[in-house]
């Protein structure tokens, strides 16, 4: 079997291959967990708060499990169970069935009115008196970049191959018999998984160009001021606030890379081969806005570090995880949607049951569920 593309998604399908047995061979063009890959950021959240799609619930906790196997496995310290707080507003109806979603299915929470939000982290302002915060506690952020180098590391330790290879569209109907690389090298194997990310629609832009869609997406890190430590696990956990419509999150101090900061909301269409990856003067501008209004102490700490990066959104932010309708032996999967790096294990899973012993499909992943417009439904 041939993967093509080592991010979170690709080098977990691999390695799950692998570990069933299946002689593996993944492919990237410029290097697991690179720079320009979705998956090559410093740090990424893995939280099991999914508003009522508790099938996101779900996942994120198998691959919870699966993450911290891998931290075993290697002696790696690529998870940082740092909490990941939501603040939220009383009333708001996402909030309201992400708190219910995770009782359901026993995620351990900590409920924290306004006042307690106060108490407990004074470095940062509570949004208002009508906010209320859901704080997982066993959840944290994964060393991103770090973490998919060890996936692969493992791989090869297991019998898998891995090379560093451009990898040409393929084309026609029926069964694939190889890809082509771009330097005329041809790579045979029975089944091929296209694990892109936001190069999928380049892959296959009769089928994909108008379903998955790159935005440009910017990161800022800021240091905290000397000797602080309140801007590091357990004084602050990840947060992330579904009070403001600007879609604010950030990380404490990890690994002293500086406090993260991002908005999530969909940025400007973006091209991952030649997009202009230096961060804009108004977002530096916006950032320390948010900073002076809610974490004051930050408000003219020095910035550190800066990364642009894309989402590969679905029209409503599901994954494609699905067979290509017309090459018989091959696989899609991707549309992370600016959620799936913690989802790889759980992708793998899913596509590994389907490709190897026939496993049902799960529609909301499917080819023929993925719309024509934007119109986001999962966060
Ligand atoms: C700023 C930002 C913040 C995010 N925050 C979070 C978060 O907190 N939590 C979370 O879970 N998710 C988060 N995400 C989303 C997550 O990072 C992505 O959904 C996930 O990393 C996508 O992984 P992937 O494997 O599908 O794609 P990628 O990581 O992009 O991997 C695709 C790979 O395919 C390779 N490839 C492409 N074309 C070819 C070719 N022709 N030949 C060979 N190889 C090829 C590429 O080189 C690349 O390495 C965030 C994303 C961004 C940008």
């Amino acid at each position: 079997m041939a993967v093509i593309g080592a991010g979170s998604f690709g080098s977990w399908i691999a390695w799950r291959m692998r570990s069933a047995g299946r002689s593996v061979l993944l492919i990237d063009a410029w290097g697991a967990g690179h720079s320009r890959s979705s998956s090559g950021g410093e740090s990424r959240i893995i939280r099991m708060g999914y508003g009522g799609d508790e099938i996101y619930t779900r996942m994120a906790r198998r691959s919870l499990a699966e993450w911290k196997d891998l931290c075993e496995r290697t002696g790696e310290s690529l998870f940082h169970c740092t909490g990941v707080l939501w603040m939220a507003r009383s009333g708001d109806p996402y909030s309201e069935s992400t708190r219910r979603t995770l009782e359901r299915v026993n995620v351990p929470i900590e409920i924290l009115s306004a006042p307690e939000l106060a108490e407990r982290y004074p470095q940062m302002r509570v949004p208002d008196s009508g906010s209320f915060g859901i704080l997982e506690p066993e959840s944290g952020a994964l060393i991103a970049r770090r973490a998919i180098a060890a996936v692969v590391r493992d791989l090869i330790r297991r019998g898998g191959e891995y090379i560093t290879a451009a990898v040409m569209p393929p084309s026609g109907r029926g069964r694939l018999g190889f890809v082509e690389t771009r330097d005329g090298k041809r790579i045979s194997a029975d089944t091929f998984v296209f694990a892109c990310g936001p190069w999928l629609p380049k892959m296959f832009p009769d089928i994909l160009g108008e379903r998955i869609w790159p935005t440009r997406q910017e990161v800022l890190f800021f240091a905290p001021p000397a000797g602080e430590r309140r801007f590091s696990p357990p004084e602050l956990p990840i947060w992330i606030d579904f009070t403001d419509p600007r879609g604010p999150y950030g990380f404490p101090d990890l690994e002293g890379r500086g406090c993260k900061l991002a908005f999530d909301r969909h940025g400007a269409p973006f091209d991952p081969d030649s997009g202009d990856r230096a961060v804009s003067a108004e977002s530096v501008v916006e950032a320390r806005a948010f900073l002076a209004e809610r974490l004051p102490l930050l408000r003219d700490a020095p910035l550190t570090e800066f990364r642009v990066c894309q989402y590969e959104n679905t029209s409503n932010g599901d994954f494609l995880i699905d067979a290509h309708p017309e090459l018989t032996n091959v696989w899609l999967a991707g549309g992370g949607s600016g959620h799936g790096f913690k989802h790889g294990p759980a992708v793998a899973s899913h596509i590994s049951g389907r490709i190897l012993s026939g496993a049902a499909a799960e529609p909301r992943f499917c080819l023929s569920a993925k719309g024509a417009v934007q119109s986001r439904t999962v966060y």
